[in-house]
């Protein structure tokens, strides 16, 4: 059962309800400073009692597997701003470009110029790479950090960047990165979910290549619970079948399916998925005509000298042309607004 509370009732009143459900001789666990759930066993107290007392927004007689992500908690899509940039809802798609890996100042300043003469509003680059090899390049660290904070300053770009690991949160909060990457191998990582959660920063998670879309947004729903609402869904490739020959496969259906199942924004990354980049530019647009929110895309300025999937970045003259056509998408032709609450019928989705 769960018991959710009104935003704005009291500490008392949630104690109360706690106090409620002891009597009736349930347990309750409160999950939220505010008290905004209360998960509680066994699952038969009296629901109507419940939902009547002071404070109590709804009762769920059996939990969800995700409340705060769903429409049916919140039904109007969220929309965050990041430094002014505003994504999610019927806002344009964003594009989010830059380098794989942050490798030297020079090399993550002409990135960030090649992807912001591309209209790109946010900045990409991993400071702390996960890497499938122990012997492969890692990332420069807190030292990649350093320099993603001088560049954006210079230019005035917010930075997307990956949090690999909880232990070093403190480090992008002293560097003030502007939104924090949960990588597809940590969508799981429960430490790094609450602890980002915790830290109030916009959150960018990436959905792991062979999670379903629920268990992606019950990830999600971690975030939300530790007090977080700003948080963006990146579709990256799930594990294709043999028959594919690009390095994952873009779930194209995840976005339409996520913006209806969730009102959070829903980024799409062509780069990982394709891992060539030839085939970046039609899966950006797939998604940009999908509804993505957001498109997060590896451009480096010299991609053959790359030390992380240089393969998969587009050259800069390719990412002024992928810029040229998302233009194309800002008015949303395909799919404008929120996604209609009806359930999937097997029908296309229209306006
Ligand atoms: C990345 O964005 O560079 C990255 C490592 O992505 P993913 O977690 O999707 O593999
Ligand atoms: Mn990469």
């Amino acid at each position: 059962m769960l018991i959710v509370m009104q935003e704005t009732s009291s500490d008392l009143e949630l104690a109360r309800v706690c106090d409620r459900v002891a009597a009736m001789g349930g347990a309750a666990e409160c999950r939220r400073p505010l008290g905004v759930i209360v998960t509680v066993r066994p699952d038969d107290l009296d629901v109507t009692e419940l939902a009547g007392l002071p404070g109590v927004s709804s009762v769920q007689p059996s939990a969800p597997g995700y409340w705060l992500a769903s429409r049916r908690c919140h039904p109007r899509d969220t929309v965050i701003e990041v430094r002014g940039r505003r994504i999610g809802g019927d806002e344009p798609p964003v594009l989010m470009a830059g380098p794989c890996a942050v490798e030297s100042e020079d090399q993550l300043l002409r990135s960030a110029e090649a992807a912001m003469e591309a209209g790109a509003q946010l900045l990409r680059g991993g400071a702390y790479k996960p890497r499938t090899s122990p012997y492969a390049f890692q990332g420069l660290g807190e030292a990649g950090l350093e320099l993603l904070a001088r560049v954006r300053d210079r230019l005035g770009i917010p930075i997307v960047t990956e949090l690999r690991d909880a232990a070093t949160l403190e480090l992008f909060l002293a560097y003030d990165m502007d939104v924090l990457q949960i990588g597809a191998r940590n969508m799981q990582n429960f430490e790094i979910l609450h602890r980002a959660g915790a830290a109030g920063r916009p959150i960018l998670l990436k959905r792991s290549p062979a999670a379903s879309v629920d268990e992606w947004l019950m990830a999600a729903e971690y975030v939300l619970l530790a007090g977080n609402p700003q948080v963006m869904l990146c579709e990256r490739g799930v594990l294709p079948p043999a028959s594919v020959s690009t390095r994952y496969q873009l779930d194209i259906a995840a976005i339409p399916i996520a913006r209806r199942r969730s009102h959070l924004p829903v980024i799409a990354d062509p780069s990982h998925a394709a891992g060539n980049r030839e085939y970046v530019i039609p899966l950006a647009e797939a998604a940009a005509a999908a509804g993505a929110h957001g498109l997060l895309v590896e451009v480096h300025a010299d991609p053959a000298q790359a030390l992380c999937d240089g393969p998969q970045a587009l050259t800069p003259a390719m990412a002024r042309e992928l810029g040229q056509r998302l233009r194309s998408y800002g008015d949303r032709p395909c799919l404008a607004g929120p996604v209609p609450l009806r359930p999937v019928s097997g029908r296309r989705v229209t306006r």
